[in-house]
């Protein structure tokens, strides 16, 4: 039992970082393999030549500062290599981005804001300028400033992906969600074929955002419409399920809700647990009796190690008078994951209503004697984020259904895993 593969992913800060670099290195080649006609600028009523930058020694300088990460440095060298060549608009729309990346925004914001300025800006120049400044007011804070720049880029040029997605993560952070969903379509519309199953899985959970909040004002109709539309993008998508389940139980279609449920079982089994206190209580309330321990019984078959089947089984039974039968499904619950408390908790519910037989509470001892405990078990597979609870979206770095439980190493090699 090793822990997730995913531990070594590198943090979100390296990845926007690497990101960045990338962008800016792309900025800086292109600028090196400008074509010969544009070789010569009128910028401020007079001839630029741009080869003059590329050929100072402080612009290949600066590029190696800025791919050494260095950004200090790169400043200092791509200050020169600008001075040299005339202040040419690409050098100082990455200088005024290097002093975003550095923490100074005002600095940034300024810089670009200067550039704006400029008489005869070309459109699409026009465009990267707005779109640098955008993501100066995003770091900044200032969301409106922000949204109205990147909506301004996408009006001067209507396929920049960068745009689009940073006014989707805009949208998302203002739960503004039905902009989120447009805005992902337009990002959809534009992506390749392999690309589409990623898009339809944000696409649906903005589909649950906006039923959810269907769901607030009580707009039933509109809500089960969303539901059904995300697990319709994506049948893999958990909360639409269980909210699509949550609105036909509201409405009094209790078996419409079990059915919605018992999909979710079915299309993410490792998820089903999430349907539990629901389809126990649905059940009851229709008479069938066996249906939710065969329902657990079934999950066990699939997946031997699903302690959360086993704990539901154990407190089903403990409940009703058969808390010998529950003790052999809560110790196997145990023995796949010893660091929940909840686990615990049932198995002396169970030894309680027993009134402690010596036997059963020695094997217990037995089974917990060398277990670690870890809080925050859930993980985000993208930024490493810990969670106590199971969330849709990470808080973090932003990306949708990233989180998967962490599984526990026995305690034996608990420090290896550790020093991982
Ligand atoms: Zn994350």
């Amino acid at each position: 039992m090793r822990p997730v593969k995913t531990r070594r992913r590198c943090a979100t800060t390296d990845v926007e970082a690497a990101i960045t670099l990338a962008v800016l290195v792309a900025l800086l080649i292109g600028l090196a393999a400008g074509k010969a006609w544009e070789r010569y600028k009128l910028q401020d009523g007079k001839w630029i030549d741009r080869r003059r930058a590329r050929e100072s020694p402080h612009y290949m300088l600066g590029l190696n500062f800025l791919v050494a990460n260095q950004i200090d440095r790169a400043i200092e060298e791509l200050s020169r290599a600008a001075d040299v060549a005339g202040e040419p608009l690409e050098i100082r729309l990455i200088l005024g981005n290097l002093y975003r990346e550095k923490g100074q925004v005002g600095r940034a914001i300024q810089e670009h804001q200067a550039l704006l300025q400029r008489p005869s800006l070309r459109k699409l120049e026009h465009a990267n300028v707005l779109l640098c400044l955008g993501l100066d007011y995003k770091h900044a804070g200032f969301v409106d400033r922000a949204l109205e720049a990147f909506t301004e880029v996408l009006r001067l040029d209507s396929e920049n992906e960068y745009a689009l997605a940073n006014l989707e993560k805009l949208y998302e952070e203002q739960h503004q969600w039905g902009e989120a969903y447009a805005t992902r379509q337009k990002l959809a519309a534009r992506g390749n074929a392999a690309s589409q199953p990623h898009h339809q899985e944000i696409l649906a959970f903005l589909d649950n955002e906006v039923g959810t909040e269907a769901l607030k004002r009580m707009d039933y109709a509109e809500a089960a419409r969303r539901f059904r539309a995300a697990t319709e993008l994506d049948p893999g998508n958990a909360p639409a399920y269980l909210n699509l389940g949550d609105v036909q139980f509201l409405q009094g279609d209790v078996a419409a809700a079990c059915s919605s449920w018992e999909q979710l079982v079915e299309t993410s089994p490792e998820r089903a647990y999430l349907a539990f206190q629901r389809l126990e209580a649905a059940y009851a309330k229709e008479g069938a009796t066996t249906r939710f321990p065969d329902l657990c019984r079934r999950l066990i078959a699939a997946n031997p190690q699903d302690w959360r089947a086993r704990l539901a089984l154990g407190r089903h039974l403990t409940v009703r008078q058969r808390a010998e039968d529950a003790l052999e499904p809560l110790f196997d619950a145990l023995a796949n994951n010893p660091h929940a408390l909840t686990v615990h908790q049932a198995i002396w519910q169970a030894l309680s209503t027993l009134n402690f037989p010596r036997l059963l509470v020695d094997r217990y001892i037995d089974l917990t004697r060398n277990a670690v405990f870890y809080l925050d078990p859930h993980i985000c597979t993208r930024c490493r984020y810990r969670s106590t609870e199971l969330l849709w979206q990470c808080p973090h770095c932003h990306d949708w259904n990233t989180f998967v439980e962490e599984r526990m190493a026995p305690a034996k090699d608990s420090e290896a895993t550790l020093s991982n």
